[in-house]
């Protein structure tokens, strides 16, 4: 039996048709869900391959104490002995929780479904190297890396049940969530379109969300320039900030330090824009433009335009 928690504090995301897709290539999967999310919304986790989707409405989505002792007593109740989740904020928060309550060993991070003999390849050192671990418990849990797998309609929808998961209060009460601005998630976004210092100021991210907007990605930005305050710092990619796995990433007027390739090197293709053909961000790239972003940027937003218009 396999469980996998969804992350529902912002609806029901890409994410988390992934981690129900991945729990059932590896058995009978039953979904579990925290707060008050509309019931239809739910089912739809059946076309997934969710056999049925529990709901504790009295656990709060942004509580990882209370998330940890529901899916704990669910685990238990039905026997689970896989538990999955997304790795995401909520995901860093509980996992180590429950891994330690059920005593099972935790797998975080995984990039792949684990093989027969349960060797499940992981991310590690930020993206730097990958790893083949094996977990030793009866029990065990495992972090799914977003976009690591394509979501695969399997069946259809299914049943949505009250679960009461015992939770209790929390020791740390959550006052307050900001929801991150932007239409399109960070962690989900196949496309993304990201700058750094190289663009001067905030004044000129017009072009990026130009680019963007076209090409249906998200934005991102390197560390200083939301440090300085010039986007929002849940655009931060890199070692200290998001680490995403999209299928293109488009990087301008950013150099490619360490600390920014440890959070973008999972992108499928990466394509550098910046004037300096020394930059290190090149050896990492798929496709490099040695140019000025201020003339590449709308450039390429032309074409695109011009390419999506001549396709309609
Ligand atoms: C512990 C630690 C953790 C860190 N974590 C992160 C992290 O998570 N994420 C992160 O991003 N950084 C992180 N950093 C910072 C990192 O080391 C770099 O300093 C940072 O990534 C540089 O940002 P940048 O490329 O935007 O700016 P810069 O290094 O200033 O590079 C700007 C680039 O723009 C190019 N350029 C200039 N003008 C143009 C133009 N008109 N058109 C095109 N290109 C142009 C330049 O050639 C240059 O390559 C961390 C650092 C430390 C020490």
């Amino acid at each position: 039996m396999i469980l996998v928690y969804i992350n529902a504090e912002h609806g029901i995301g890409k994410s988390a048709m992934e981690v129900v897709t991945y729990g059932k290539k590896l058995g009978d999967v039953t979904a579990i869900v925290a707060g008050s999310v509309a019931q239809d919304q739910l089912a739809v986790l059946g076309e997934y391959g969710a056999s049925k989707v529990l709901v504790d409405a009295g656990v709060k989505a942004d509580d990882p104490q209370q998330i940890t002792k529901m899916v704990a007593k669910a685990a238990n109740d039905l026997g689970a002995k896989t538990i999955i989740f997304s790795n995401d904020l909520i995901a860093k928060a509980v996992a180590p929780r429950l891994s330690v309550r059920l005593k099972a060993g935790l797998i975080a991070g995984a990039i792949e479904v684990p093989s027969a003999e349960g060797v499940c390849k992981v991310n590690v050192f930020s993206g730097k190297a990958i790893a083949k671990v094996k977990v030793n418990t009866e029990v065990r849990i495992i972090t799914l890396l977003p976009n690591s797998l394509q979501p695969e309609k399997t069946g259809s929808a299914c049943a949505v049940e009250a679960f009461n998961g015992e939770a209790g209060d929390s020791r740390v009460k959550v006052l307050e969530t900001k929801i991150p601005e932007g239409e399109i998630p960070l962690t989900e976004a196949e496309l993304v379109v990201s700058a750094g210092r190289g663009l001067k100021g905030p004044e000129n991210w017009g072009m990026v969300e130009d680019l963007a907007k076209t090409l249906g990605a998200a934005t991102a930005c390197s560390r200083p320039v939301a440090d300085i305050g010039w986007r929002p710092h849940h655009e931060h990619v890199g070692q200290t900030g998001i680490a995403i796995r999209p299928n293109l990433y488009i990087a301008a007027g950013i150099s490619g330090a360490i600390q920014h390739l440890a959070g973008v090197n999972g992108s499928k293709v990466i394509v550098v824009v910046n004037t300096d053909p020394e930059a290190p961000f090149f050896k990492a790239a798929d496709y490099g433009i040695v140019g000025d972003a201020f003339e590449v940027l709308p450039a390429l937003n032309e074409a695109l335009k011009k390419f999506k218009a001549s396709n309609n």
